[in-house]
């Protein structure tokens, strides 16, 4: 299969080189330069596109994914699917199946959960939205780049999937954060209060795998001195999209709303730009 691959950064482009690795002729394209001795580049959108039956999208945002798919969707051959792993908003992913369909291209909202090292060892969680048909036309792509395939729903709803589980990463790691502040000022030690809440009722993904604590736990960013692992940019951009979701469905949810301020906060009032999600701690306790 001929794939088309737009936005070869962090993610995109181990994922790209992954499909290289398993026997697809991929064409890349990026705004900004790229060098890989394995992926082809092509020198705009259009031409990473001509020919391919199978074009993925890993860019930054909504506005972006819409630029370039009016860009490319005259361009693409007759049969080929969209299939953008991009993490979007609900409504942007339902406006893009809808130009698609336009040009009868099958469209996929199918964002990842998994970092950089999960991209290039092929490990990642896709969560799909759209039609049974066009997720098994995408199955062999995405079972090179994937370990978990999910299919969500109708189109949206893995985008749907994504912000909803990054909603819950946002408050339990800041509840992680603050229980070993905490614990800090009443003189428990940072590894007993690990060990107890590893095993006990206040354990959660936050803690035992990607424990914000130095030292405490399994190896993490904060064994790295925050260095992202998932960044708190990216983590407060994800709270925004579920923030502007629940927003259009006509609800609070306030403990997201709470998470997202205090990312927001650390992000762009404090030292957290650039750095990993979980460094909120450090803030909490300098
Ligand atoms: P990135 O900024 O490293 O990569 C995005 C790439 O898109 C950049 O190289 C940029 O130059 C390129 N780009 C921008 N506009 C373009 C255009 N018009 N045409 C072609 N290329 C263009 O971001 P990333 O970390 O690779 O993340 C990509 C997506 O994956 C984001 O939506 C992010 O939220 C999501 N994501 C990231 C992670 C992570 O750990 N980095 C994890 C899960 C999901």
């Amino acid at each position: 299969m001929k794939v088309g691959f737009i936005g070869l950064g962090n993610m995109g482009l181990p994922m790209a080189e992954g499909l290289v690795a398993a026997g697809f002729e991929v064409a890349g394209f990026d705004v900004a330069p790229i060098s890989s001795d394995v992926v082809r580049l092509a020198d705009t959108a259009r031409e990473a596109v001509a020919g391919a039956e199978a074009v993925i999208l890993m860019l930054n945002r909504g506005d972006i994914v819409a630029d370039v798919l009016s860009d490319i969707l005259p361009a693409m051959i007759a049969g080929a699917h969209v299939i953008d792993c991009s993490t979007i908003d609900v409504a942007s992913a339902r406006a893009n199946e809808a130009s698609c369909k336009a040009h009868h291209i099958p469209y996929l909202d199918a964002p990842v959960s998994g970092g950089v090292a999960a991209a290039a060892a092929g490990s990642l969680t896709f969560m799909v939205g759209g039609t049974k048909e066009a997720l098994d036309f995408a199955m062999p792509l995405l079972e090179v780049m994937g370990q978990k395939i999910v299919h969500c729903g109708d189109s949206g709803a893995g985008q749907a999937a994504k912000i909803c589980n990054n909603m819950i990463l946002g408050i339990t790691m800041i509840g992680t954060c603050e229980a070993f502040a905490l614990a800090d000022k009443l003189g428990l030690s940072r590894q007993k209060m690990y060990d107890v809440v590893s095993g006990a009722s206040g354990q959660s993904w936050s803690m035992t795998s990607y424990c914000p604590a130095k030292g405490v736990g399994p190896q993490t960013p904060a064994d790295n001195d925050y260095k992202p692992g998932f960044s708190a940019d990216l983590m407060l951009k994800d709270l925004r999209l579920a923030q502007s979701a629940s927003d259009d469905a006509g609800m609070t949810t306030q403990m997201g709303a709470l998470a997202t301020e205090l990312y927001r906060r650390f992000v762009e009032e404090g030292q957290g730009s650039g750095k990993d999600f979980s460094a909120m701690l450090e803030d909490m306790t300098s």
